[in-house]
């Protein structure tokens, strides 16, 4: 089309800006993956994943999501190439993480992770936060631990955690088979002096019991609810309500788990997508707290 700079041809203009523009409130999606590789392998075709993948992300961004925080660790298929292709392509801003993932019974812990110390483990993790990864730098930690009492394997990744943290500043995500291992966590935080206002309990909603939700939003940490999907969004409702009623929303992240290409599947397998969070479970909940869940909590949690 000719350029032309008559008035007519910039209101045409603006209103197509418009109609491009995100029609939601703006939010951001704490923990959601792009693709996950449970075995191991590292073959999938990234193209095939960016062709699944970029429609559900212009999907939510149509929805009003500004920030994807893609959660598959190293590993497990983060490819922080293929994010920042997707990033260009949607205008969505994809975060990938740094850290290695203990939860699954330690399964996807490399050998030489189990052989490094704490202190050589977080000095990785510092690097690829200072000069990133394949041009991307990592915005937050992601760590994996199973239920509580933790072994000492768990417990190196999480003091791990907390050292790039306190070197870097970055928030440590992770994921937490129940809640007496998300306190031991904080524990361990606060032994290497790193403030409970650093973590971020995965999979919150994994544990019924709510006095221990409470507990570790008491002392500060983020209780994130992630698995918001159709069959679970009852119990997530409940989970947030309960927060809310103890005065703990300001330390309550929702986000939904979701995704995801399934490496090894043909296809990919079952790509759910990303947008019943704003269609589905917003809708439901108290609009006066929807600011605070989809943009403002996110944003002290992890950074801007
Ligand atoms: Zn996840």
């Amino acid at each position: 089309m000719p350029c032309s700079n008559s008035s007519a041809e910039m209101t045409r203009r603006e209103l197509l800006a418009l109609a491009a523009a995100p029609l939601g409130e703006p939010g951001i999606l704490v923990h959601e993956h792009v693709l996950v590789d449970f075995t191991g392998a590292g073959r999938y075709d990234a193209g095939e994943v960016f062709r699944l993948a970029k429609p559900r992300l212009e999907e939510v961004a149509r929805l009003g999501c500004r920030r994807f925080q893609d959660c598959t660790p190293a590993f497990l298929g983060r490819d922080p190439r293929l994010l920042a292709r997707l990033a260009d392509a949607t205008g969505i801003e994809i975060w990938t993480n740094t850290g290695i993932y203990g939860a699954a019974n330690q399964r996807y812990v490399p050998a030489f992770a189990r052989a490094a110390s704490a202190a050589e483990l977080a000095a990785g993790w510092v690097k690829e936060a200072r000069t990133g990864v394949a041009g991307v730098r990592p915005r937050f930690i992601k760590i994996g631990v199973n239920r509580g009492p933790l072994d000492e394997l768990d417990r190196k990744l999480v003091r791990a955690a907390a050292l790039a943290s306190r070197e870097t500043g970055l928030a440590i995500a992770s994921h937490t088979g129940n809640g007496a291992a998300a306190l031991e966590q904080l524990a361990i935080l606060a032994e290497e002096r790193v403030a409970a206002e650093k973590f971020v309990w995965v999979h919150a909603q994994s544990e019924r019991d709510h006095a221990i939700h409470a507990q570790a939003g008491r002392a500060g940490a983020w209780v994130e609810f992630d698995g918001i999907a159709p069959k679970t969004a009852d119990w997530h409702l409940e989970c947030v309500r309960f927060m809310a009623a103890g005065g703990l929303l300001g330390r309550t992240l929702i986000s939904q788990d979701s995704g995801w290409y399934h490496v090894g599947e043909p296809g990919g397998g079952d790509f759910r997508g990303y947008a019943y969070l704003y269609t589905g479970f917003l809708p439901r909940l108290d609009a006066a707290w929807r600011r605070a869940l989809l943009w403002d909590n996110p944003r002290r949690a992890f950074g801007a």
